[in-house]
């Protein structure tokens, strides 16, 4: 993989870091996985036993756990964890407190409270429980192995499978890793009742996912290859292959100006000229982000791509794009562009 870069930390250790580890959280947790040799399924048992004195505990509902006593000198850390907790949880929350022992800036008693008050002054403790979690996705789900198993399965949905399985983390878990380190070209959500809970797409993909509370049948599919999908027992989840290529569906029929100047008549005088400008600027956004295209064809993905992706407050905007003759225009301009291209 292009990605993997080796650093040599400053106790001179040769690191597999990657760009992909950005934060220092992530980097104590890829430290702790190179040291001991580790490789998933993490034991997040023994390696807290091996830190902490870890004792299990029936607190109230919405805490999972806690630290005591972290980085007090002479004094061995606790970590107290809820007794109730299904197997998956209890691992990722092993993990966490596993983060708050490890992260050096984390100190004293950290309560893991699942819905902390709005009210409170909580910066601060938010930024912690962010940091841990970052921790314990890269101590469970190692960028370094997750790379490895990319070079046997690209596929996020593949890829998800995988993880869940070997890893032994909840499908969140692994959706938010495949999110994060999928190569570029796919969409994915998380369908619940047949209404996108969450979308978003790998590093570097232009298409857009479906909106978030928008139903799964309403998203615009011209992009996108048939999905794949694995279900937890709550919710689906897809991810979609962004197509390589779509074929242009047809030839034009008049001059592009012309059926754009028809078709802003539809909206009030005073918005044309603004909007006019607008359809050009997500056009000429999409022909230059397709800096190596030369048929149709790809200028015509690129083209959808973009409008996909054009701002949906801009009211005026969207009446063009979702006007009936919009097809026709952007045929007419993409066939202009590849006769363009190829001109000497
Ligand atoms: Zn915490």
């Amino acid at each position: 993989m292009t990605l993997a870069k080796s650093v040599l930390s400053s106790d001179g250790l040769q690191l597999n870091l990657t760009v992909d580890l950005e934060t220092p959280e992530e980097r104590h947790a890829a430290l702790l996985v190179q040291r001991r040799g580790l490789e998933p399924p993490i034991d997040v048992e023994a390696l807290a036993a091996s830190m902490a004195t870890v004792a299990n505990k029936k607190f109230p509902l919405k805490i999972d756990g806690l630290c005591l006593d972290l980085k007090l000198s002479g004094v061995r850390p606790k970590i107290w964890i809820s007794d109730g907790l299904h197997r998956v949880r209890r691992r990722f929350t092993l993990a966490h407190e596993i983060g708050h022992i490890r992260i050096p800036w984390h100190t004293g008693t950290i309560v893991d409270e699942v819905d902390v008050p709005h009210s409170r002054e909580r910066g601060k403790y938010v930024e912690m429980e962010a940091e841990a979690n970052r921790f314990a996705a890269e101590l469970l789900m190692p960028t370094v192995w997750v790379l490895r198993c990319i070079e046997r399965t690209h596929h996020p949905t593949d890829l998800m499978r995988l993880i869940i399985k070997v890893a032994d983390v909840s499908f969140d878990a692994a959706l938010f890793r495949v999110q994060k380190l999928c190569p570029t070209g796919y969409v994915g959500a998380a369908v619940r009742d047949g209404f996108i809970a969450w979308s978003g797409r790998t590093r570097g993909t232009n298409a857009k996912p479906p909106a978030v509370g928008s139903r799964l049948d309403e998203f615009d599919t011209l992009v996108v290859e048939a999905p794949r999908e694995l279900s937890s027992s709550t919710t689906t989840y897809l991810w979609w292959k962004v197509r390589d290529t779509v074929r242009i569906p047809g030839e034009p029929e008049e001059p592009w100006r012309e059926i754009l100047g028809r078709m802003l008549l539809s909206i009030p005088e005073e918005q044309r000229f603004l909007t006019q400008q607008r359809v050009n600027a997500v056009i000429g956004a999409a022909f230059s982000r397709a800096r190596n295209a030369q048929t149709a064809d790809e200028f015509y993905l690129a083209a959808l791509e973009q409008c996909q992706n054009r701002n949906d407050r801009d009211r005026w905007l969207k009446a063009i794009v979702d006007h009936p003759d919009f097809p026709s225009y952007l045929i007419a301009r993409c066939h202009q562009q590849a006769k363009k291209r190829l001109a000497p």
